[in-house]
């Protein structure tokens, strides 16, 4: 099918994009969700805000120890950088599930957040990472974390004036590993369940659940028993509990139970 009629503008600036956005346009990144989303005619924005031109929002750089990433960076980008397989092993593991190379080439870690797709494999792994997510209007800036952003399934609490702008990661727990885990039916399909894993016995546990709601759930109750000693298998029954269909809930207690050893530095 062919995408309903829109007006398009290819902004060169943050400014520049923020002054356009109102309730009837739409950002367009990697276009590798929304063109398709348009094509089925399921939006219909009357303005294509086209922020591929806005080279300040296409970064990946670490200041005060932090990962920060521009909302444009491609995931092609994310998987090949050395600092983030270095440093924040999780996401370059989790970014490598995504879809398909030439996917990843147009596709922006930004577009993947703030189209929020329940099984989209980034924002587990921002979450379980603590990310942090800048966005900015004509009327400011605020950071939300993971738990404010995603409010349900391909919905955000961001405005339609908003623009995400940069994920912020804060430094991994020191001694801590991490890992990311996760069953599709083929490769390079999207997941059916997942699990993202960072731990540091005795120190620091973070685990989210892909799969497990409409959004990345942290499976709390089971990173307190895992800090607090629990085994692997203890702790991905108490992340399965979460999760209401019994077979999904099945593997996704598996797939924590993986992640967790996996993670075990
Ligand atoms: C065949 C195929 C397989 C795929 N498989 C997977 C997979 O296995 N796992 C996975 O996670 N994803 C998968 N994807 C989706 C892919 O990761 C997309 O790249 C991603 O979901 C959207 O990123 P984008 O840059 O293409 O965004 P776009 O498609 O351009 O935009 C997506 C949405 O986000 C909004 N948006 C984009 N950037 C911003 C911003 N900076 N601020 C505010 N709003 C913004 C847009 O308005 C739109 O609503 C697949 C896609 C395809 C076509």
């Amino acid at each position: 099918m062919k995408p309903p009629p829109f007006e398009y503008s290819a902004p060169g600036s943050v400014d520049d994009a923020l002054a356009l956005l109102d309730d009837e346009a739409k950002v367009l990144a990697g276009g590798q969700s929304l063109v398709p989303l348009l094509n089925f005619r399921l939006a219909r924005p009357g303005l294509l805000v086209d922020i591929n031109g806005v080279s300040e929002l296409a970064y990946l750089r670490r200041a005060g120890g932090a990962l920060h990433i521009g909302a444009l960076t491609r995931q092609a980008t994310l998987e090949r950088s050395r600092l983030v397989q270095e440093h924040w092993p999780l996401l370059a593991h989790a970014v490598r599930m995504v879809g398909h190379p030439q996917i990843r080439n147009r596709g922006t870690v930004g577009g993947s957040v703030a189209h929020a797709d329940p099984t989209a494999e980034l924002p587990v792994a921002l979450s379980a990472v603590d990310a942090r997510f800048h966005a900015r209007s004509r009327r400011g800036a605020r950071t939300l974390a993971a738990g404010e952003l995603f409010l349900g399934p391909l919905t955000t609490a961001l405005a339609a004036e908003e623009l995400l702008v940069e994920i912020e990661v804060p430094p991994q727990p020191a001694g801590a590993g991490s890992a990311f885990v996760e069953h599709a039916r083929t490769h390079g399909d999207f997941a059916i369940a997942g699990a993202a894993a960072v731990f540091a016995p005795g120190s620091h546990a973070a685990i989210a659940l892909l799969g497990a709601g409409p959004v990345p759930v942290r499976a709390t109750e089971a990173e307190r028993a895992l800090v607090g000693g629990a085994s692997a298998p203890v702790a991905a029954g108490l992340a399965a509990a979460l999760v209401q269909d019994e077979h999904r809930a099945a593997l996704t207690g598996e797939l924590v139970r993986r992640a967790i050893e996996r993670a075990r530095p």
